[in-house]
């Protein structure tokens, strides 16, 4: 596998760091428990998107586009970050913006990463929760085509084929940050959505022979859904990097975690942000990154790892919506 045939563009900070959580390992008493700082890919906050969209951009220049098109919901960091990667390299960013969360208010609707598209420049179209993404992408893309500019959509998530490099780039970062360390990973935790940071990872470990085990956390409540997308696009990067075997044996997405719906705060939710944030000064979001942690100590208590597994705990980002959801952390109106 090369990753070096793929066209990309370099503004990510990495490689991201890789530390022992040592207070929370001590307090689950096992397995140890690292984690892999993707909040901190500098972009505009930082993020998961950061990695994907090295690869996307650079497909957008390779494609002329002078316009960069994207969905999500109102607080997208997927969104955010493709509006701060757009303002890096002087490209215009649309944005749709649907209104999928049963979770609003002045905060909700202003604040975080709503605030930041708009401090980036992005230009934001809001849809009702039920409103289709991809003909709203489309219909924009025919007006920037009408008035002669050359528009470059990408998918919610930034999940297809060419994003997930950016995490096929990030199991093999993973895999030499270990080595140097000296540690064995035997599982990545993270929060899976849209499915091209699992489908990356796993394709990444596979190239590589690695026995490190992905568990995806689902975080959208439907976890045969988010299951599927990752499987799809684990088999599309299978094809597309020539990889052995059958990688429907590595995709595992457990559910139980995400509450009622995406983005709805849960209870453990807050207590996982609340305990990353009194043990370890991690501060982590409530809508991918919390649901996942609360996956991941759940899974300890409940035996899922041996005590003296390693556990990398993938901190996907998300951060700047905490502050969208100060009233669910028991803050007043
Ligand atoms: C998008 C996102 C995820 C999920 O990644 P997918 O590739 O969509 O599965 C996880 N965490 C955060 C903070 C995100 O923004």
């Amino acid at each position: 596998m090369q990753l070096a045939r793929y066209p990309r563009l370099r503004f990510a900070h990495l490689p991201t760091p890789l530390e022992p959580l040592e207070r929370l390992s001590r307090n689950l008493g096992g397995p140890r428990v690292y984690v892999k700082r993707d909040d901190c890919t500098g972009l505009g906050f930082g993020g998961n998107k950061t990695r994907k969209l090295e690869f996307l951009m650079a497909d957008a220049l390779a494609h002329g586009a002078d316009t960069v098109i994207t969905a999500g919901g109102i607080q997208s960091n997927h969104v955010r970050q493709t509006a701060a990667a757009a303002a890096r390299l002087g490209v215009d960013c649309e944005l749709v913006l649907t209104r999928i969360v049963p979770w609003n208010g002045g905060d909700y609707e202003e604040t975080g990463n709503v605030q930041l598209d708009r401090l980036l420049g992005a230009k934001l179209h809001f849809h009702p929760g039920d409103a289709d993404r991809d003909a709203a992408m489309e219909e924009i893309a025919g007006w920037v085509h009408a008035r002669g500019g050359r528009p470059y959509v990408i998918p919610v998530g930034g999940s297809n084929p060419v994003g997930a490099l950016g995490y096929v780039a990030c199991a093999l970062e993973l895999e030499n940050q270990a080595n140097d360390l000296g540690i064995e990973v035997d599982y990545v935790v993270h929060a899976s959505s849209s499915g091209g940071t699992q489908a990356g990872l796993v394709a990444g470990f596979r190239a590589i022979n690695s026995p490190t085990r992905v568990i995806g956390i689902d975080v959208d409540a439907d976890t045969e859904a988010v299951a599927t997308d990752v499987g799809r696009l684990a088999q599309a990067m299978a094809d597309q990097l020539d990889l052995p075997g059958d990688i429907a044996d590595d995709v595992v997405v457990k559910g139980g975690y995400a509450g009622e719906t995406y983005g709805a705060p849960t209870a453990g939710m807050v207590d996982a942000v609340t305990r990353l944030a009194r043990t370890e000064a991690l501060v982590l979001d409530p809508v991918y990154s919390g649901k996942a942690m609360a996956g991941l100590i759940d899974l300890a208590e409940n035996g899922a790892f041996e005590s003296s597994d390693t556990v990398v705990f993938l901190h996907t980002g998300g951060t700047p919506s905490l502050f969208a959801y100060r009233t669910a952390f028991g803050e007043p109106e």
